[in-house]
């Protein structure tokens, strides 16, 4: 039951919170985002949404990376009567045409909209003075991606789902205000030193652009594949749906510390796999219920796949429950596999029913498999949840513990094999 209404700019209403079962009914007041490109005059959006910062507060201390228009610097900011902070700082190169300061400025104007912990926050802009500048807060851990390979392996499970809980956050903000994000990946991600993680890299079709993992594609726009859902791909349809594709892939790339989607595959075997119904394998010691949610964000139909406020939902559930974040022994500790190895000789280290249930050790129920005649593995992917609980397993736990194995043994021969696969 969602009564929405729209005051202003703003959209209210009623959402349902699921806590555990309970149904909790909340008022919630979003803003919702204008385009800074609907504005005639883009400067009158820019100090519309950002406040007007004096140069002589901005301290530029050292180049920390390259963006499209210029550097980007660390540096300090000191308001009169505030305590000076850390900041970084984007700067608009010599030599700009207005058109490149209009779009350089349209980042703040979309950002300069936004107030979330898990979205990047907006300090404010020097445009009366040189260089034009973007001061943003400081995130001293730098873009996620890069993080996360420097430091391969040293987090736990949890605090992995705590940066994904995070992400997840700052999405369902910014598409309850209306904003399609287009460009949602590891690399635009930004953590500070509280490992808090917030969407970053705003913007209209130039962020895009700038993307070096964005291609052309024969609809005609820039797209960076290995991200983008398929029908933002084949008819350039973006909403907050294909946004949720994308997470699935940024889910992937944390939980596998930084591994490129789909290694080192070519973008046409990737969109050719992708349409052919192959989903990337769960990364190594990876729980399943979180592989589950990353293929339930790939769901072909964009009207199948979770909504952002779902996602928080899920992900809220598992840190509450961490229980539920434990690998199963057998399930996901392999090394990855290739995508589409049709080759790999031995695509699981279980080779009867008996051995899968020892592993996941539920051998109890073996006698109950064998006599609903579940003599193979692939007999047993075919299950559903009905057929798990007809098999006279009267514990609920043990029946979600079988089916959660199921869907990840499922899904990874649907990986390995496609659908025909003999096991
Ligand atoms: P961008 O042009 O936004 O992609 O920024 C280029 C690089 O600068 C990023 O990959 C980050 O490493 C770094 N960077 C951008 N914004 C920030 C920030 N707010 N805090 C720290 N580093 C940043």
């Amino acid at each position: 039951m969602v009564f929405g209404f729209i005051i202003g700019r703003r959209h209210c209403g009623y959402s349902k919170a699921d806590q555990e079962g309970d149904e909790e009914l909340y008022f919630q007041c979003t803003k919702t985002y204008i385009d800074p490109e609907t504005y005639e005059d883009p400067n009158r959006a820019v100090h519309q949404f950002a406040k007007e910062l004096d140069a002589s507060c901005i301290k530029i201390e050292r180049v920390i990376g390259a963006g499209e228009f210029g550097e980007v610097c660390s540096g300090r900011m000191k308001l009169p009567g505030k305590r000076d902070t850390s900041v970084a700082i984007k700067t608009l190169k010599v030599g700009y045409s207005e058109k490149q300061r209009r779009d350089f400025l349209c980042e703040a104007s979309i950002m300069g909209q936004f107030d979330h912990p898990n979205v990047v926050h907006l300090e404010g802009v020097v445009t009366r003075g040189k260089p034009v500048m973007i001061v943003i807060e400081y995130m001293e851990n730098g873009s996620l991606d890069a993080f996360l390979r420097k430091h391969d392996g040293q987090f736990t499970v949890i605090q992995l789902v705590g940066m994904l809980r995070g992400i997840a956050a700052g999405m369902r903000y910014l598409s309850d205000m209306g904003y399609v994000h287009r460009d949602l990946a590891a690399r635009n991600i930004l953590v500070n030193s509280n490992l808090v993680c917030k969407v970053s890299d705003f913007g209209l079709s130039r962020v895009i652009d700038d993307d070096p993992e964005a291609v052309y594609t024969t609809t005609g726009g820039k797209i960076p594949v290995r991200w983008t859902a398929m029908e933002a791909i084949q008819y350039r349809k973006f909403t907050s749906a294909s946004d949720v594709w994308s997470y699935g892939i940024v889910m992937w790339e944390v939980m596998s510390y930084g591994e490129r989607p789909y290694w080192d595959m070519s973008n046409q075997d990737v969109i050719k796999a992708i349409e052919e119904g192959y989903r990337l394998p769960a990364p190594m010691d990876c729980p399943p219920g979180l592989h589950q949610l990353m293929l339930d964000c790939w769901q072909k139909d964009r009207a199948d796949r979770p909504k952002f406020d779902q996602i928080v939902g899920i992900l809220d559930k598992m840190i509450r429950n961490p229980n539920t974040l434990k690998t199963p022994v057998g399930t996901c500790t392999r090394p990855i596999s290739p995508l589409l190895d049709q080759s790999t000789p031995d695509f699981t280290t279980f080779r009867s029913v008996g051995e899968w249930l020892e592993a996941i050790k539920m051998e109890r129920y073996r006698d109950n498999f064998t006599a609903e005649g579940y003599s193979s593995l692939e007999s047993v992917a075919r299950m559903s949840i009905e057929d798990v609980m007809s098999l006279g397993i009267t514990l609920v736990g043990h029946q979600k513990k079988i089916m959660s194995n199921i869907q990840t043994m499922r899904a990874q021969m649907l990986n390995l094999h496609g659908t025909g696969i003999q096991v």
